[in-house]
């Protein structure tokens, strides 16, 4: 059922800032100076849940200044000051975790045993090995030097977890940020931004401007910013490219996907199936590095495609706060619109749609699981990213043909290979152009390791020792000896 008591508290949160939401620059909320709002809803109603500032280049201007004056005291910390910094974020993040499930369940429509089980356990996990990276760049890193004002815009999809990814190696390396959210989904960013605060975190050195894309146009082209770092659409990516062309800025890019989901004939057939559960429907399908492209080998072809629409007859999608559903809300009505639109233009092309016969809300944002069955590889459907929870299915005969198909595509960020045979798996696996491949497993995330994409997928990394890389510069030094001993 819903959980009343923890949906309180973020009521209560929410009412305790009147449900209307400034930037939070400097350690504390102020307006947008043209006093211009947007309201941030939630996707299984409709509702309105609060007000946001939309950030002109004004307010921008006014964040990068503050991030830059406490930039260097924020640096002069040093790694093992700055690390008791990053164990408070992650262990404040721990201690409100429930307000954080609930609320990030609420604005973006995630099922809350995703939030719960998922989203906020890494956010942890990622600001605790970043306290590791402070600790040790005093020894470790002392070639490098942070880059100084990082301006950072994440998606709505994994709302706080892109914030963790961007925020906790920037500032354990000693850099200060001004991040951008999503204008769907900016409420568990000002909640982490407002309790950073409280818990000691000092003032300027994470700073939040909300608004949509001319928001964060304004932080792309700001000359105080050393780094941009993105993670969103493909196309927006290319935009921020040509933008930040010839600036002196670095850049990251974490892009769109189309990844590959791989089944071989010896599979083990029920833990591929709960796979592709996990890989299409996990998150509504709005995950950048979602398994979308079934491949499946001729022989069970047609025995793997039954047992997964049997699978499909169980699922439950549902209001975000119910902790027996599988799927929640999509994000927004035009969303919902594109996904339908290219299943149409799936069918059109060719394409067998099944959706089970289950119940979905009348109202709010709610699209079904949904697989499109004998896709043809060069069709739209089979190309182009669905950001939504549809599976599109074909068949191959051969290993190297499974590979040809898999790297079919403009992007690379992930891939699956399901088989029990180790030594298939294994010659498979590295012929896949992918930032991750994963083995009979699918979503497998870990702080320790860089994440990101190959091709049309973006470039850097993001976690582990790699991403690290990204939020600092070589700082190379070498001195003559002195003429005269001293
Ligand atoms: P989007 O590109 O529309 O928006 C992402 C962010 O960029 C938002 O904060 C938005 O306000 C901002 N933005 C929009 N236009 C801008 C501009 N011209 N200049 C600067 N900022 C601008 O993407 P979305 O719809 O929010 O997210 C979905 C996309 O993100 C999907 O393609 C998905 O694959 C991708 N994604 C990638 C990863 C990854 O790690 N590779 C992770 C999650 C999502």
């Amino acid at each position: 059922g819903l959980a009343p008591e923890a949906d309180s508290n973020v009521r209560d949160w929410l009412k305790g800032h009147d449900a209307s939401f400034g930037h939070f620059i400097d350690g504390a909320f102020r307006p947008s100076k043209d006093g211009k709002t947007l309201s941030t809803r939630e996707p299984a109603t409709g509702d309105e849940l609060a007000k946001i500032a939309q950030g002109s280049a004004e307010d921008v201007d006014d964040a990068v200044a503050v991030a830059t004056k406490a930039q260097a005291s924020w640096e002069g910390l040093g790694g093992k000051g700055r690390a008791r910094h990053i164990y408070a974020l992650a262990r404040m993040v721990q201690r409100h975790a429930r307000l954080f499930a609930v609320l990030e369940a609420l604005d973006n429509g995630k099922p809350i045993r995703e939030t719960r089980d998922l989203d906020i356990p890494l956010v942890a996990r990622h600001f605790y090995h970043h306290a590791g990276w402070a600790e040790l760049q005093d020894t470790e890193l002392a070639d490098y030097k942070p880059i100084g004002v990082v301006g950072q815009i994440i998606p709505w999809n994994f709302p706080l977890l892109m914030l963790a990814w961007k925020v906790a190696p920037a500032l354990a390396l000693g850099n200060t940020v001004v991040l951008k959210p999503a204008e769907a989904t900016p409420l568990t960013a000002l909640l982490f931004a407002e309790l950073a605060a409280r818990s000691g975190l000092p003032a300027g050195v994470l700073n939040v401007v909300t608004g949509d894309g001319a928001t964060g146009a304004a932080l792309v082209k700001h000359d105080g910013v050393g780094k941009i770092a993105f993670t969103g659409s493909t196309e927006v990516g290319r935009i921020i490219r040509a933008e930040t062309a010839g600036s002196g800025k670095s850049l990251t890019l974490e892009l769109g996907g189309k990844s590959p989901f791989i089944v071989f004939d010896d599979a083990d057939m029920e833990s591929a199936v709960e796979g592709v559960v996990d890989a299409i429907w996990f998150n509504q399908g709005q995950v950048c590095c979602a398994g979308s492209r079934l491949l499946v080998h001729e022989g069970i072809h047609d025995r793997f495609i039954a047992r997964l629409k049997e699978r499909m007859n169980a699922l439950r999608v549902g209001h975000p706060l119910d902790k027996a559903i599988d799927m929640g809300a999509i994000i927004e009505q035009s969303q919902l619109e594109r996904i339908s639109a290219l299943v149409g233009k799936g069918v059109e092309e060719g394409a067998e749609a099944y959706v089970p016969d289950i119940q979905t809300p009348e109202n709010g944002c709610f699209y079904p699981p949904t697989l499109l069955t004998g896709v043809e590889p060069a069709s739209t459907v089979a190309t182009e990213e669905i950001f939504g929870p549809v599976m599109v299915a074909m068949s191959f005969r051969t290993p190297d043909e499974a590979v040809a198909l898999a790297n079919n595509t403009r992007y690379g960020l992930a891939a699956s290979v399901w088989s029990e045979n180790i030594s298939l798996a294994l010659d498979i696996a590295p012929q896949l152009k992918a930032g991750v491949v994963w083995v009979n497993a699918t979503n497998l995330f870990d702080a320790g390791v860089g994440f990101g994409g190959y091709r049309e997928s973006g470039y850097g990394r993001e976690g582990g020792l790699e991403g690290a890389y990204e939020y600092l510069k070589p700082n190379a030094w070498s001195a003559r000896k002195p003429r005269k001993p001293v």
